[in-house]
């Protein structure tokens, strides 16, 4: 039992106790209790009100938004891919490098041993005898082997750059594609966010200054609602029915939405509940 109460308790006690002189407490105590309903009343009308307030200004904002679209999910989407292209680029690109060093490495020992080849072929015939023939046969034969496998090794690689260089090509191609498509969405969003820009910041300076005289508690439960519904935080009960999703309103919970002494959800929809009575004036 809170203070107030224990209050009116003791003053009724007071005058049921044969204490007929007046009845000046019970209507003080009447008219303070009165006083203070409608101060709680006043206090959720204007935390109502302000809420309205603050959906009018998130509709406009959200309209701003409709305006720019998808473009501003579509530059994200399109620095994505681009990074994604970069990796593999970088990848290939530097693939395609140690690729080079292996040809270059495998061709200079190729060149060297069809020097030496020839060199030994020439001093085949001036062997003394068939052993040191033999023997330099032997050796010609183990350098073409090598060259033979180099050779072998070439090819494959050949195959790996080329295929590296088609793909460069095209990943470069589709890079620069994303390049040019990125730059006409930014410049086109640029014009518009230009455009909107001034109307915006007002926006944003009235929902402030809105949201700084709401409770924290308040602010939370519009900013969450107004998270999914953007611009559709509240809606108005209208014949019975939800504005917002047009599901009626069951008839107790209807009347207590127009006493305004509390917060209401929409059981439907989720959004915050105003008579259409209160903004009536407005
Ligand atoms: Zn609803």
């Amino acid at each position: 039992m809170d203070e107030s109460n224990e209050n009116i308790v003791n003053a009724s006690e007071s005058t049921e106790s044969g204490n007929n002189e007046s009845n000046l407490p019970d209507a003080k105590i009447l008219e303070y209790f009165e006083e203070g309903a409608i101060a709680k009343k006043e206090s959720y009308v204007k935390i109502l009100l302000m809420l309205y307030e603050l959906t009018k200004i998130d509709e406009e904002l959200a309209e701003i938004d409709d305006e720019k679209g998808d473009l501003p999910v579509r530059i994200e989407n399109l620095k994505e891919r681009m990074a994604v292209v970069e990796v593999h680029l970088t990848e290939d690109k530097a693939k395609l490098k140690t690729f080079e060093s292996e040809e270059k490495a495998l061709n200079k020992e190729n060149k060297n041993l069809d020097d030496k080849v020839t060199k030994y072929d020439e001093s085949k015939y001036k062997a003394k005898n068939n052993k040191e023939y033999d023997e330099i046969t032997k050796q010609i034969d183990a350098m073409m082997e090598t060259t033979d496998k180099n050779d072998a090794r070439l090819k494959e690689l050949k195959s790996y750059q080329e295929n590296l260089v088609k793909g460069i090509l095209e990943m470069s191609k589709s890079y620069e594609e994303l390049k040019a498509e990125l730059k006409e969405d930014t410049s086109h969003l640029n014009s518009l966010n230009k455009q909107f820009e001034e109307e915006e910041n007002e926006l944003i300076e009235k929902r402030k200054v809105i949201l700084e005289k709401l409770e924290d508690k308040h602010k939370t439960l519009y900013e969450r609602i107004n998270g999914s519904l953007k611009g559709e935080a509240t809606a108005i009960v209208r014949k019975g029915n939800c504005s917002g999703c047009y599901n009626s309103v069951p008839p107790q919970r209807e009347i207590e939405i127009r006493v305004a002494e509390d917060i209401f959800l929409c059981q439907s929809c989720g959004r915050i509940m105003i008579d259409e009575k209160l903004i009536e004036n407005i």
